[in-house]
């Protein structure tokens, strides 16, 4: 096992499927443009071949399928109903809902049990400010029609303020009604943000929401497993809620997680443009790969930071 002077090593996968997105998110995509993917993506066989590696080389047991968007590829059955049959501890899936309901058969045929589910707002006019694409009834009735199937849910919501800081209480109403677990997810300087006064001016920090979900629940702070990026809280006889607080209570120092990008390219940080390519590596006899793979996978782990400093890389292009 490749393990480095922090203890860290590489347990949980990110696979980007596309760059594709059929939003243009406005702290993710600078210039509001949609459906740009990548060059040279890999079809589904490939990453799936990628991942049987990867769990050889490195122990990974945990994977999330994420992009771009990835229920916009047509390689999205292909590669799900793949990933379910390799010998994984947990697989889900990180999608802006837009698609579920075309998606659902495909979903309950895979056996996948939980999705996360990315929605800022439960007002129409600002989730089209926002997301510059989609509609939000439609992912209110995908996210029922996932519930139907009896799939765990989460809910990721990037507080913004002065655009929906106001949509955290009704959001997590929501989703207390519906027993799923929200996510709020502080602003990251990724991308056009990584050197930009906006991110200051839009960023809510972990105090300001407990200040707002304060005002008006009582919680408590409760476990969360060793390697989650998320500190967690409990709201007695109602329910738990998250916050993944980049810049408050940053992880880096136990974050286990490597991404693969739709273009064949390993990222071991988030917080480093630094990556390895290894689309040509798939391409040599399988006794050559593991070596190689190991090799490629100590260099990337070394990539990783113990804080977080921003990057301009866009979150779309890695998998967030
Ligand atoms: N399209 C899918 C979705 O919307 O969930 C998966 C990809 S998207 C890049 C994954 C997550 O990254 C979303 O929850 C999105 O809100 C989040 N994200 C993107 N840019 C971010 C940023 N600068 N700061 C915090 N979260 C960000």
């Amino acid at each position: 096992m490749i393990v480095d002077k922090l203890g860290r090593r590489f347990r949980s996968l990110r696979v980007s499927l596309t760059a594709a997105c059929n939003y243009a998110c406005t702290y993710c995509v600078p210039d509001g443009k949609r459906l740009m993917k990548a060059q040279d993506e890999l079809p589904a066989s490939e990453l799936l071949k990628a991942v049987t590696y990867l769990q050889q080389a490195a122990g990974i047991d945990k994977l999330r399928i994420t992009g771009g968007e990835p229920l916009v590829t047509p390689k999205f059955d292909e590669f799900l109903l793949g990933v379910m049959q390799l010998p994984l501890d947990d697989v889900s899936l990180t999608t802006n809902g837009q698609l579920l309901l075309k998606k659902k058969e495909v979903i309950r045929e895979s056996g996948i049990a939980r999705l996360n589910i990315s929605l800022d707002t439960l007002n129409p006019l600002r989730f089209r400010q926002l997301a510059r694409g989609g509609d939000l009834d439609t992912v209110l009735a995908g996210i029922d029609a996932m519930l139907e199937l009896g799939l765990k849910l989460k809910i990721n919501m990037v507080p913004l303020r002065n655009q929906n800081d106001g949509d955290v209480i009704p959001l997590l109403e929501y989703c207390l009604d519906r027993g799923i677990e929200l996510r709020f997810i502080e602003l990251m300087r990724m991308g056009h943000l990584a050197h930009s006064n906006t991110f200051q001016s839009e960023f809510v920090s972990m105090a300001s929401l407990l200040d707002i979900i304060g005002a008006r629940y009582e919680f408590e702070r409760t476990d969360a497993p060793y390697d989650s990026t998320a500190v967690r809280f409990r709201i007695p006889d109602k329910g738990v809620f998250g916050i993944i607080a980049n810049e408050s209570e940053p992880f880096c120092r136990s974050c286990t997680r490597l991404r693969l990008s739709s273009d064949g390219y390993l990222y071991g940080c988030l917080s480093s443009t630094r990556k390895q390519y290894i689309g040509d590596l798939l391409q040599l006899p399988p006794h050559q790969i593991l070596p190689r793979l190991q090799g490629i996978l100590l260099s990337a782990l070394g990539d990783k930071q113990t804080s977080f400093q921003g990057e301009v890389t866009i979150m779309k292009f890695i998998g967030g």
